[in-house]
C-alpha cells in the first residue's frame, strides 16, 4: 500500500482513533482541531462501552411518548420553542425511522459496528499505555417496576436476537451487585461483555500523545472553510491560514454537515445535547456503572469520581446550557444515592453529534474520491470510535471490510 498524506478534521475520540488506525497502516497524518484533544464531546461523556447498543433512540410508540416527556420538569427530554421550526426537518425524519422494519434494520448495522468496540480498542490502549481506563466487567439496568421494563421490552428483544448476552436480576440480585443502590428499583438486568472507560478525556488525551509519538502532526486550528476544485478538496482555509489536503477525513463531530454540506453531501446531523455532574467525592464508589432508562441516564464510576450524565436537549449547536438540565441529574442521584456527597461536584454540557436514525455516517464522500466522513455517532461515539477509525482505515487501504458499509452511507435518507 503506498503511504499517503491523510488529513483529519476533529480530535474528539473518532477523530483521534480514525487517525491513529491511519497512521499505524504507515500514512503521514495530520490532525486539525482548533481545542486541544477530547475537549469537546468527547470530554464529558458516560464512558459507557456497550457493543450491544443496538437499539435506535426512536423505537415504535415514540410519538405517543415525546409528550409526556416534554411536559415532565424532570423528564430526559426538553426542546427549546424557538429551535423548534429549524429541529423539525430532523425531528420528522427521527420519528419516520421509528417505525418497526427499520428499527430492525438499524439494530443490524449498529450492532456489527458495536460489537466490535472492545477488540477495536485494544491495540490503541496497549499502545498508548491506558489498558487501565478499559473496564469489561458488565453493568447493570435498573427499572423501578416490571411495567417500566415491559415498556422497553423490544429493545432488550433487539438485543437478545442479535446475541447480547442478558441476565435478569431481582431486587436481591441488584442489591447484590450494587449494594450502594437504593432500594427503589425492584427489577434489573445484567449485561455481560458491557463496560465503561473510567476516563473519555485521558482517553482521547493518550491517543493523541502516542499518535504525536509516532511523528503524527496535531495543529491546533479552526477550519472556517474547505476550498474544493472539480477533483475535491485542495486545502482548508484556517484561522492560521491554508493548508494543503490530499486525501481528507471528516470527524468534526456535530459540526461534521458544515463540511458535508461544503463538499456535496447535505446530512440531517443534530447537535443532541447533553449534561452530566461529576461527583468528585462522594463518599463511596461502584463497583461498575448502572443505567436507569426510565429517566435515560447513566451513573459510571469514573477515576476522577462518580458521574451521572444524560439527557437530550435540542436547543441548537451555539445555545448557552441551561444547567437546569444537570440539576435534573442531580435529584436522581440524591434518589438513587440518598445523602451523596455533593461536594466540588461539576457540572458539563456536551454535543451529541446525532443522525435521525441512530446510525453514524462512515464511508466516501458522494461526490469526491478523496473524501471520507467518520460522524454522527450519536450516543455510542466513545463504543464507536475505534471501531469506526479501523473500518475508515481499512477502506483507504483497500482492504475488504470487516462489515456491510451501506447502513452508514451518507446518501441514504
Ligand atoms: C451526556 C453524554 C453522555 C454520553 N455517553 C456516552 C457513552 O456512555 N458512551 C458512548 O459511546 N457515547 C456517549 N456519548 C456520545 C459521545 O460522547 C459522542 O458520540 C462522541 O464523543 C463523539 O465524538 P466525536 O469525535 O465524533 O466528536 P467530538 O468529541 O465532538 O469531536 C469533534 C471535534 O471536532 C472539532 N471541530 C469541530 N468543528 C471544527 C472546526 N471548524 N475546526 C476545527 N475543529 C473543529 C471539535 O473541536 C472537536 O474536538 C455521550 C454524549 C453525551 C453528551
Amino acid at each position: 500500500m503506498q503511504p499517503q498524506n491523510i488529513t483529519v478534521i476533529g480530535a474528539g475520540i473518532v477523530g483521534m482513533a480514525t487517525a491513529s488506525y491511519l497512521q499505524r497502516d504507515g500514512h503521514a497524518v495530520t490532525v486539525v482541531d482548533q481545542r486541544p484533544p477530547g475537549e469537546y464531546c468527547s470530554f464529558g461523556n458516560a464512558g459507557i462501552l456497550s457493543p450491544g447498543s443496538c437499539v435506535p433512540i426512536a423505537m415504535p410508540g415514540i410519538l405517543s411518548q415525546v409528550p409526556g416527556y416534554l411536559l415532565d420538569p424532570l423528564g430526559p427530554l426538553s426542546l427549546r420553542l424557538s429551535y423548534f421550526p429549524q429541529a423539525l426537518p430532523w425531528l420528522l425524519r427521527f420519528v419516520a425511522s421509528a417505525e418497526r422494519r427499520k428499527v430492525e434494520r438499524i439494530a443490524d448495522g449498529l450492532r456489527a459496528l458495536l460489537s466490535q468496540t472492545f477488540d477495536a480498542y485494544a491495540p490503541l490502549v496497549k499502545s498508548a499505555g491506558v489498558e487501565d481506563l478499559i473496564h469489561k466487567s458488565g453493568y447493570v439496568v435498573v427499572y423501578s417496576d416490571r411495567k417500566a421494563y415491559e415498556a422497553d421490552a423490544l429493545g432488550w428483544k433487539l438485543r437478545r436476537d442479535r446475541g447480547v448476552v442478558i441476565d435478569e436480576l431481582d431486587a436481591d440480585g441488584i442489591r447484590a451487585r450494587l449494594p450502594q443502590l437504593n432500594g427503589d428499583f425492584r427489577l434489573g438486568l445484567f449485561l455481560h461483555d458491557h463496560g465503561w472507560c473510567a476516563n473519555p478525556e485521558r482517553l482521547t488525551k493518550s491517543l493523541a500523545v502516542e499518535f504525536e509519538r509516532n511523528g503524527g502532526k496535531l495543529l491546533q486550528r479552526q477550519v472556517l472553510g474547505i476550498d474544493v476544485g472539480p477533483d475535491g478538496p485542495r486545502a482548508l482555509n484556517t484561522d492560521a491560514g491554508s493548508l494543503p489536503v490530499e486525501k481528507l477525513v471528516i470527524c468534526a463531530g456535530a459540526h461534521s454537515n458544515e463540511f458535508s454540506a461544503a463538499l456535496g453531501d447535505a446530512v440531517p446531523l443534530e447537535a443532541e445535547r447533553g449534561y452530566h455532574l461529576t461527583y468528585s467525592d462522594p463518599r463511596f464508589s461502584l463497583p461498575m456503572p448502572v443505567m436507569v432508562p426510565e429517566q435515560k441516564c447513566f451513573v459510571t464510576p469514573m477515576e476522577m469520581g462518580l458521574r451521572i450524565a444524560g439527557q437530550s436537549e435540542f436547543a441548537g449547536i451555539n445555545a448557552e446550557p441551561d444547567y437546569r438540565r444537570s440539576e435534573i441529574l442531580g435529584k436522581l442521584m440524591q434518589r438513587m444515592f440518598p445523602g451523596i456527597s455533593r461536594v466540588d461536584s461539576t457540572e458539563w454540557m456536551g454535543r451529541r453529534p446525532s443522525m435521525p436514525d441512530s446510525t453514524p455516517v462512515i464511508g466516501r464522500a458522494t461526490q469526491f474520491e478523496n473524501v471520507y466522513y467518520a460522524f454522527g455517532h450519536g450516543h455510542v461515539g466513545l463504543c464507536g470510535g475505534a471501531p469506526t477509525g479501523r473500518l475508515i482505515a481499512d477502506l483507504i487501504a483497500g482492504r475488504p471490510s470487516r462489515i456491510d458499509l451501506n447502513p452508514y452511507r451518507p446518501d441514504r435518507f
